[in-house]
């Protein structure tokens, strides 16, 4: 095998390296901010009737509209949506591509309030998009004058806020949303990734008279979805027509729109242990408190942990006895995802020595 430094790489991707998280066979996966609590069976057995009902017509290409999921998806979100403000995607990292490419580009400036989510950046460089991060405030929350100021100043085309943020866990108001909005003409996403999970309210209520506000959202973490790759998008329908202008043609596999309308059948089911997961990541808050560690706020299903004198060894200390969390690169942090009871039992059992 020759190597990547002997092909005529595209010169902007030399010396990149692939993006992911560690994939690692350890018995408590606290990593990636999936739902752990994985798909109830009779669940299951629906999602397999569904595949198994279009495996006979896999000759044919998939509905390119995907037409029938983009009404559940409008169903389950409701204020007054429907299909034609839908859209979706392998996953919501392929939604926000598909953003970059119809509204970014090489004389669009990306802007975003990092630390956040280590994607946008990879999505811009991808999308030849400029991609700028400015800081966020003490804490790492966001006050509208200070998002207004900021876009003011840097002049974006396109703003990408993450609620809650990802690796942050801070939740934005919709001020902020609204003052965002307001302070430029160009395209707003709001990444609500780990919006059920949130007490707050969601962007998709200032959708109506605010064309240029696109609310991106998963299947990947609160809906248990992550290994069937659905992220969705709910936004005015000529933002829609601009993403049909980018996406490959049948993006979408007969298999995954099978899947999907059979997990959004069952959303209840689906969602069900959203609630004792918060109440697991309010017990990580409470308990890494107690042991002198400096829990930031969270409205998602991880919390980022300050105060670790060494993270990389209490990361390598936590593998050693079986758990996964994520250093996503803060100093003196670790970003724990709360799991079931049991899961965090084990967890705070041996992060508590590994403090020294
Ligand atoms: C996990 C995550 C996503 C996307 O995940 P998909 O699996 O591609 O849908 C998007 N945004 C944020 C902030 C995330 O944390």
């Amino acid at each position: 095998m020759s190597s990547l430094e002997d092909l005529p790489l595209r010169p902007d991707l030399v010396g990149q390296k692939p993006y992911g998280a560690p994939q690692l066979a350890v018995p408590v996966q606290l990593n990636v901010n999936e739902n752990t609590f994985g798909i109830p069976e009779s669940v299951a057995l629906d999602i397999v009737k569904e595949l198994a009902a279009e495996v006979m017509s896999l000759n044919r290409y998939p509905d390119r509209e995907f037409v029938e999921l983009r009404s559940l998806f409008a169903k389950y979100l409701g204020f007054n949506l429907s299909s034609e403000n839908l859209w979706a995607a392998n996953g919501s990292n392929e939604v926000l591509t598909q953003v970059f490419q119809a509204f970014g580009g090489p004389q669009t400036l990306a802007l975003s309030f990092g630390p956040t989510y280590s994607m946008y950046p990879n999505i811009a460089r991808l999308t030849l998009t400029p991609y700028r991060e400015l800081p966020r405030e003490a804490e790492f929350e966001l006050s509208p004058g200070y998002v207004a100021n900021a876009i003011s100043e840097a002049k974006p085309g396109l703003v990408i806020l993450c609620n809650p943020n990802n690796p942050t866990g801070t939740p934005i108001s919709l001020e902020v949303i609204r003052a965002a909005y307001d302070s430029f003409e160009g395209i707003l996403v709001v990444d609500e990734a780990y919006a059920e999970f949130n007490d707050g309210e969601s962007a998709i209520s200032l959708l109506p008279g605010r064309p240029r506000l696109l609310v991106s959202r998963t299947m990947s973490k609160a809906f248990a979805f992550a290994g069937a790759r659905v992220g969705y998008l709910a936004a005015d329908g000529a933002v829609v027509d601009a993403l049909r202008l980018v996406r490959l043609p049948y993006h979408l596999s007969a298999l995954t729109q099978a899947a999907a309308r059979a997990a959004l059948g069952h959303a209840d089911r689906m969602l069900e242990n959203v609630e004792r997961i918060k109440v697991q990541r309010d017990r990580i808050i409470e308990r890494t408190r107690d042991l002198g560690l400096q829990p930031y706020r969270s409205s998602a299903n991880f919390v980022l942990v300050a105060g670790f004198n060494d993270p990389e060894a209490v990361f390598d200390g936590l593998l050693s006895a079986g758990v996964i969390v994520r250093n996503v690169g803060i100093p003196g942090t670790l970003r724990i995802t709360a799991g079931t009871e049991a899961e965090t039992t084990k967890l705070l059992r041996e992060l508590e020595p590994l403090l020294g």
